[in-house]
């Protein structure tokens, strides 16, 4: 075993010696180096959603490196899947005609694309003075630079000093506070808004129709940039191609990434509204938005991500999401009555989570898991159930995740 590799997000001292190598993946299934066999229950962090070990992706990737693995995309050049893939994201997505697509390596740099272009659109439209940023509690964006002072999760923000002393919270759950912030701090200062339409990592939390619309309402009303982070709903967790779509929130910018290549291939970016992106296309205009990086646009990935793409439609993903929303959410219900559960929330998409008295609980029912063949995740305190399967997860495979962890708080 390997003793150098320093896992990210881990307390090493209960990582060590105690490692899970998952070795093969197959559907909703992997396979740990010793043979056991897991079902999936989170789809990985949230982003296997066609399933493990698709050969078709393989076959597109090989496809595309054994021509050209990559050529930057800086100034003007390209290669050609990073410009069908920009167009077909923008097809999907719920923007005007003449959106615009950024592409960076995963969310977080999705992230920090978002927050450094909200203020430079103002600077470059003569509002310099808007460079305030609003995220709410629970929040996370993320831990580059930008996404580490736009979360609240405390444990991700100890230990570096000051943070970014332009970022304010509000309610996740209350627009009356996000107004009151909104309102306390001037508008005129102001920049954006970032927003998970279902909040993930901080405990799967729903913050209902009326908070986005209101608050969607306000950041219009004052000229703050709505920022979608759709780094979890985004290619269909919620039913919809995008959790935007589906409360109709019109964003200015939207973060994307995980779903975009089911995780084939690390992906992430941003798709800008025509008008944030205007002053940066004008005709003889001398703006550029100095960002980017080495693999923006990366061919070989952005074949993958088309090739996953294909299979989401091929085989009608999205819908079939939708269809399971009430599934998952009757499975779940009934954990609510158990002994130690606090709270059991479900009803948007293949979203879940099971809320357990403390995290020593929520430990024993993770080994009970892996025990008896369900791969679950812990998330925010390490007290809260995630369950976010693969869009291929089959009706009796929700059940059995719902029963291995009614079977785990009964022992
Ligand atoms: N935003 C949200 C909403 C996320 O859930 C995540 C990752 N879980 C990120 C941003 C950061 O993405 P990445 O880990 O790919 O950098």
């Amino acid at each position: 075993m390997s003793t150098s590799f320093w896992h990210p997000q881990a307390m090493m001292s209960t990582v060590k010696n105690n490692e899970i190598v998952i070795d093969r993946g197959e559907g909703s299934y992997l396979w740990t180096e010793d043979g056991t066999k897991l079902l999936d229950a989170t789809a990985a962090l949230w982003y296997a959603n066609i399933g493990h070990g698709r050969p078709e992706i393989a076959t597109a990737v090989a496809k595309q490196m054994q021509k050209l693995e990559h050529y930057q995309t800086f100034d003007k050049y390209a290669t050609r899947p990073t410009l069908e893939l920009c167009d077909r994201i923008v097809d999907l997505a719920p923007f005007d005609d003449g959106a615009k697509v950024l592409l960076g390596s995963g969310g977080s740099d999705a992230i920090e694309t978002a927050a450094k272009l909200a203020r430079r659109y103002f600077t470059a439209t003569g509002r310099p003075d808007k460079r305030i940023i609003i995220s709410r509690q629970q929040a996370y964006h993320g831990l580059h630079g930008h996404g580490t002072s736009l979360g609240w999760l405390p444990a991700n923000r100890e230990g570096y000093g000051e943070l970014d002393p332009a970022v304010l919270r509000a309610s996740a759950t209350d627009w009356h506070d996000v107004e009151k912030t909104i309102m306390n701090t001037g508008p005129e200062l102001i920049a954006a808004f970032f927003c998970e339409p279902v909040i993930g990592t901080g405990g799967v939390i729903f913050p209902g129709a009326e908070y986005l619309a209101e608050v969607r309402e306000l950041c219009r009303k004052h000229d703050i940039l709505f920022v979608s982070d759709e780094v979890i709903t985004g290619f269909g967790r919620t039913g919809k191609w995008f959790a935007s779509e589906r409360f109709d929130l019109q964003p200015d910018m939207m973060t994307f990434a995980k779903g975009v290549t089911s995780g084939y291939l690390p992906l992430g970016g941003l798709v800008v509204a025509p008008h944030v992106a205007e002053p940066f296309f004008a005709d003889e205009g001398s703006l550029s938005f100095r960002h980017g990086v080495t693999y923006s646009g990366h061919a070989a990935v952005c074949a993958a991500a088309l090739a996953n793409i294909d299979v989401l439609e091929r085989e009608n993903l999205v819908q079939r999401v939708a269809s399971l929303e009430t599934v998952l959410a009757d499975a779940l219900a009934p954990l609510a009555e158990l002994d130690g559960v606090i709270d059991v929330r479900a009803g948007v998409g293949l979203l879940g989570a099971v809320e357990l008295r403390d995290a020593q609980l929520a430990n024993k029912v993770e080994a009970h898991g892996l025990g008896h063949g369900v791969l679950l995740r812990k998330i925010v305190g390490g007290n809260v159930i995630q369950i976010s399967p693969p869009f291929i997860i089959t009706e009796d495979e929700i059940q059995l995740i719902a029963d291995t962890i009614a079977a785990a708080l009964g022992e």
